[in-house]
């Protein structure tokens, strides 16, 4: 259910209202807009019908129920979109944000050299897995401490903040010390008791959707980060599996669109990993700003042939360069 504030409800009103809504055992979940405060009552008791008693109360407006299986991932339960900061970067806004760097971290060197490349592009945020989830248990695995040690310095050394990958729950509260966005990876999209962990943690959270999950199923594992205390969710479409070979996965182009009628949060696209060949991820870093994405993450590496994991959908600093003057141009076009 979420309950409608009045436009002119009070701080006390609303404090109010969240306090009553706890009390009849609902997790109150508000969300202050320009025009209006939002609460979500969220919980999984049968009687939903108390929470109507909720408009008796001074300062509510209305009380609606969310029909969706997602309550605060959908647009019902927030007014406009959600802007999400990552350090001093904002995604969801009006600026088109790209997150690039190499796949894994593999040096302090390779990384250095990386943010430098990633930067002089004019990327806004640096990627860089230090735990790697790998197909293969005999595959490089991450630098895991280490590579995180890395990440935090070249990121001071290059004032870029960063994102990267975190596999475990154990891991959370590591990553979250060295990392300004904790990467959910597309392996981990229903791995309900790290959306759970992630949920807690104090840092955003860029979700990828899984190879096989539909985009409902997508918006649910939202809601578990959501509704474990942390609104700062950006979702990421990154290929799904389909009869094609051609392509490491299909990117699902429409999930954009989609997504954005149906939920309030961000949505980014990974070309990288839908293609899984670099002489893709331009046309498809394109087609992933025209469509409306609010950003990409997209993997760049010095040296692609000698990188220990994902060199061959790795773009060179040339490249790279392309693809930024290309995403410029059209995310101006799409402006006018
Ligand atoms: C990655 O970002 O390097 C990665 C492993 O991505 P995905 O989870 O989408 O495969
Ligand atoms: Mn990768």
């Amino acid at each position: 259910m979420i309950i409608i504030m009045k436009s002119q409800a009070t701080d006390t009103q609303i404090e109010k209202v969240i306090n009553w809504i706890e009390s009849v055992g609902y997790k109150a979940h508000p969300s202050r807009g320009v025009e209006r405060t939002i609460i979500g009552a969220v919980g999984d008791k049968r009687d939903k019908d108390v929470l109507r008693y909720a408009e008796s109360l001074p300062g509510v407006e209305k009380t609606m129920p969310i029909l969706k299986p997602y309550k605060l991932a959908s647009r019902e339960s927030h007014e406009g979109n959600t802007i999400v900061s990552v350090g001093p970067i904002k995604i969801g806004g009006p600026e088109f944000v790209v997150m690039a760097g190499p796949c894994a971290i593999e040096s302090e060197e390779q990384l250095l050299e990386s943010a430098y490349i990633v930067k002089k592009g004019g990327a806004q945020i640096l990627r860089g897995g230090a735990f790697k989830p790998r197909t293969s248990p005999y595959s490089f695995q991450g630098m895991e401490e280490e590579g995180l040690k890395l990440l935090d310095q070249v990121a001071k050394k290059t004032s870029l903040p960063t994102v990267t990958e975190v596999v475990s729950p154990i891991d959370v509260d590591l990553v979250e010390t060295y990392a300004d966005m904790l990467q959910i990876g597309a392996r981990n999209v229903q791995n309900f008791a790290l959306l759970k962990k992630v949920g807690q943690a104090r840092k955003p959270v860029l979700l990828k959707r899984g190879m096989m999950t539909t985009i409902e199923e997508l918006l649910m594992s939202a809601e578990y980060i959501l509704s474990s205390g942390n609104p700062n969710v950006i979702l990421c479409e990154r290929g799904i599996r389909t009869f094609e070979t051609a392509t490491r996965n299909t990117l699902d182009l429409s999930a954009v669109p989609v997504l954005k009628g149906l939920t309030h949060l961000p949505v980014v696209v990974d070309p990288s990993h839908a293609a899984g060949n670099w002489h893709y991820v331009i046309p498809l870093a394109r087609a992933a700003v025209a469509v409306g994405a609010d950003g990409i993450i997209v993997e760049v590496h010095p040296d692609p042939e000698k990188a220990v994991s994902d060199g061959a959908q790795s773009l060179k600093p040339e490249k790279f360069y392309q693809l930024m003057d290309d995403v410029r141009a059209i995310a101006t076009a799409m402006r006018h």
